[in-house]
Formats: structure tokens, C-alpha cells, sequence
């Protein structure tokens, strides 16, 4: 992209008002409606788009910087028209009375990825495909077909507006409504672009890769800057959201950054302790069950849960142990059984019931009784 002070011919140390000077007679001459050299419409853009920048303190500081807020050529974000009204009725514009710039922004576009537990966890690149609007490049987004250019409309004389004057019982009421004949934007395109019917974009399929970073969840959006959609006539895109699908995963279920596993254990090995291999996303992890091991015990394994998505460190991995009482037992092992039962004076166990609820319990009674 060419430098902004060239473009305007200026040195880098002109002042405001030189810059502003600068712009006036070059956009005098440069105007689609006055120029007659077939780049003179491009040069212009170039032209605006450097004033755009230069013509404001901030932007011009941010420029020095090497921080150029625009990407591209032509009109940015930002850019008004009536900077063009001034440079040509000496501040006379006013932001309420001007053409329409045929340039909108593009829209922001949103797909969806679904990935896995794994790449949720430890990030990923993915390729994905995307159909979004681009910038026609047989018009260069302008519209009209090379070398036409626009023609300033005859019905509102290039502004873009008419004025209708009614009379009322308070006597005549001017009214300025957006010109039918230009649709308000001041200029005609004479001949449409063919490739894109005068719209400045076409649909176009795309491959991008995205890199998914570790941490991320279902509703988790990623933002490309101006991936979305072209905006007409030329107008900077839009951006592209990303939104992430986690897909079920068979054995863990994620509640925010840890992961939960329910493990099975026979009652015998609950009650001797035992050795198990659990099956992890960072591969096999051994599981000591404590003898006496109770269901709904829980073991945890730190850090083997999914990525902060902020920050550093990992959740973890919670294992809830469920203890299985036998079914099925066959005579020799209801004998066994019985006779273990026997042992511990278990034959006509009575029902216990637990003691958990009382102390709420009690300060519950405190509170109502007003202690
Ligand atoms: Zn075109
Ligand atoms: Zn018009």
C-alpha cells in the first residue's frame, strides 16, 4: 500500500492545514465528475482514503506509528463524505446533506466447527470451508464495468437529494427527500459490472485454516478480522465468527474445565482394594481403590482436565466411584456370603439411619426459634 503522505505530496512534517490543502486541490481535480483520466476515480480513493487518515490528529499519530487502521484501499471505517463537501464548498457540508457513498461495510458472518474433546483440550488447527462475498475483481469493487466509470446524476445534480416544496396552511414546506432517480448516491453507474451485475462482489468458496486454541467450549466464538462478508461497492469486510461445538465425549463429561468419569467397581474389590487402569486424554493413568472404598467416593487426578482457556494450568480429572452389589449369586457364593456375614455379626443388620440432615436441622430449629 502506498504511503499516505506521497499519495497527498506532502513531507512528513506538513501541517494540518497544508494537508488539508493538499487534499483540496487534488480532490478538485480528481473528482469522477470532473476528471476525465480513466484512473482518475482510483486516485481519488487513494487520495480520500490518505486524507481520511492524515486529516485526523489521532489517526495521522497512529499512522506515524505504523499503525495503519486501514487495510485497504478506498474509503475506511470512519470516513465520512463530508470531508469531500468540504474540500470542495470550502466547510460548507454539513453531514446531513450529501450523497450516499455506495460503499457499506460487509456483514459479519458466523459457522459453526465441531471438534473433539481431545482438540477442545489441547487445541488444534482445522481447515474450514467458508462461502462469503469478495471484491469483484473484474470491477475492483467499484461497480462499474472497467474503464466506464460513474456519471453524475442529472435529476439531483451529483447531490444526491430533492427538494420538494409543498404548500400548507402554514405557508410553503420544504421538504429533501434521497433522489429516486440516483437512489441517493449522487452518481449512475452507466454500465454495471457483468460479473457481479454492479454490486462490487461475488460469492466465492474458500478454504481457511483456523487454529483452535486450547480451552475452548460449546459457544466458544473465535473472531477472523475481515473474513466475513465484502460489503457492496467496494466497502471493507465484514468479520468471521467462528462458533465451536464440542462433541459428546463416550467416557467424560465436561463441567466448566474439569472432566467427570464414573468408574464401576465389584463390591469385593471395593472392600479388598485393587489396582484399575483408567484410560485418560493424556493416556493410561492407574487408579489405587483403597480397600473399603465406598460408591460415590471420588478420586481426583489434577491437572488432566481440559485447559484454562484463560490463563495457564488444566482442570481436573474427577473419577466417582459407583460399587456394585453382586446379582445372580449362585449357591456356593450365597454360602460364602452368609458365612462373611456371619462373621461380622451382619445376619439381621439393623437399619441405620444417617445423621447427615441434623445439624442443619438443629440450626434450622435455632433460627426459627430466634436463638
Ligand atoms: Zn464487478
Ligand atoms: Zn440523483
Amino acid at each position: 500500500m502506498s504511503d499516505h503522505y506521497q499519495t497527498l505530496g506532502v513531507s512528513r512534517d506538513a501541517s494540518a492545514e497544508q494537508i488539508k490543502k493538499a487534499y483540496r486541490k487534488l480532490a478538485r481535480t480528481l473528482h469522477p465528475d470532473v476528471a476525465s483520466s480513466p484512473d482518475a476515480g482510483e486516485r481519488f480513493k487513494e487520495v480520500s482514503a490518505a486524507y481520511d487518515v492524515l486529516g485526523d490528529p489521532a489517526k495521522r499519530a497512529a499512522y506515524d506509528r505504523g499503525a495503519d487502521g486501514l487495510s485497504g484501499a478506498g474509503f475506511g471505517q470512519g470516513f465520512t463524505f463530508t470531508d469531500i463537501m468540504d474540500a470542495f464548498f470550502g466547510g460548507q457540508g454539513s453531514s446531513d446533506r450529501h450523497p450516499r457513498s455506495r460503499m457499506r461495510r460487509g456483514q459479519d458472518a458466523l459457522i459453526r466447527l465441531q471438534i473433539d474433546l481431545m482438540a477442545a483440550t489441547f487445541g488444534a488447527e482445522r481447515e474450514i470451508a467458508v462461502e462469503t462475498a469478495v471484491r469483484c475483481e473484474t470491477c475492483h469493487g467499484d461497480g462499474a464495468q472497467p474503464g466506464t466509470g460513474t456519471r453524475r446524476c442529472d435529476v439531483c445534480g451529483g447531490s444526491g437529494e430533492v427538494q420538494h416544496v409543498q404548500r400548507s396552511f402554514l405557508g410553503q414546506v420544504m421538504t429533501t427527500r434521497p433522489c429516486s432517480a440516483c437512489r441517493g448516491y449522487g452518481t449512475l453507474i452507466e454500465h454495471p459490472c457483468v460479473q457481479c451485475s454492479g454490486e462490487g462482489r461475488v460469492r466465492s468458496r474458500r478454504t481457511l485454516t483456523i487454529r483452535v486454541p486450547a480451552g475452548v467450549d460449546t459457544g466458544t466464538r473465535i473472531q477472523l478480522a475481515g473474513e466475513g462478508e465484502v460489503g457492496v461497492g467496494g466497502g471493507p469486510a465484514g468479520d468471521l465468527y467462528v462458533e465451536i461445538v464440542v462433541a459428546q465425549h463416550p467416557t467424560f463429561i465436561r463441567r466448566g474445565d474439569d472432566l467427570h468419569a464414573r468408574i464401576a467397581v465389584p463390591m469385593t474389590a471395593a472392600a479388598l482394594g485393587t489396582t484399575l487402569t483408567l484410560e485418560s486424554l493424556d493416556g493410561p493413568q492407574t487408579l489405587e481403590i483403597d480397600g473399603g472404598t465406598q460408591s460415590g467416593d471420588t478420586i481426583t487426578l489434577r491437572g488432566l482436565g481440559v485447559t484454562h482457556l484463560r490463563g495457564a494450568g488444566r482442570g481436573d480429572l474427577v473419577v466417582d466411584i459407583e460399587v456394585e452389589t453382586p446379582r445372580g449369586l449362585d449357591d456356593e457364593q450365597r454360602r460364602l456370603l452368609a458365612q462373611l456375614a456371619a462373621l461380622r455379626g451382619e445376619e439381621r443388620p439393623e437399619g441405620r439411619l444417617e445423621q447427615h440432615g441434623s445439624g442443619l436441622f438443629t440450626k434450622l430449629r435455632d433460627v426459627l426459634s430466634g436463638k
